[in-house]
């Protein structure tokens, strides 16, 4: 654990099953108080995606390209053992209901104890967002559901496409 955090450097950890406008929101907001933002993209193992991480990252690193002070890298491992490999102090997460503030609660307390020098530090969801979920919009998705308000248009095309394939292989 010697190795140098800087509290400049912010990373904002997840699945981003797709990425969508409540993500990119936090993001830009993101990008104005820290020096530099790395979105990270992980791997979570009690869900299975419906992009793989290349392709996560992929999309991501599209839709982000004008920030420049923001980087998108795929991880595998723990978000804090993550934060400290790239030198960053904070990690930084969304807050949209109480249910999430549940889960954000006890997943940062434990967070600090597996490295108490990395600190979380939480953007509430503007309101046009709070209801915006990956799961949510992945369902819409394949009941063929318009997703053009929630997703940068890239990444609404892919998730259409996406969801047709997985409805073809199922019926
Ligand atoms: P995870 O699989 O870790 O929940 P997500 O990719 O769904 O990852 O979300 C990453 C982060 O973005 C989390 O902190 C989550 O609370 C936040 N987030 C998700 N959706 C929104 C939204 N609509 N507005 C603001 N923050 C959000």
């Amino acid at each position: 654990m010697s190795q140098r955090l800087d509290h400049r450097t912010a990373v904002y950890p997840g699945t981003f099953d797709p990425i969508h406008d409540g993500h990119l929101d936090i993001i830009t907001r993101g990008s104005r108080l820290f020096d530099q933002l790395i979105v990270a993209v992980g791997i979570n193992p009690e869900k299975s995606p419906f992009f793989t991480l290349e392709e996560r990252v992929s999309l991501a690193q599209r839709v982000v390209s004008h920030l420049k002070n923001v980087q998108v890298r795929g991880f595998t491992g723990l978000a804090v053992g993550f934060a400290r490999e790239v030198g960053a102090r904070v990690m930084l997460r969304g807050l949209r209901t109480t249910s999430d503030m549940e889960n954000e609660f006890t997943m940062s307390l434990m967070n600090l104890n597996l490295d108490p020098e990395i600190e979380t530090v939480f953007l509430m969801a503007k309101e046009p967002f709070s209801h915006l979920s990956s799961t949510l919009l992945r369902q819409i998705a394949q009941f063929g559901g318009n997703l053009d308000k929630f997703l940068p248009q890239e990444v609404s095309i892919a998730l259409q496409e996406r969801a047709r394939d997985r409805l073809a292989r199922k019926t």
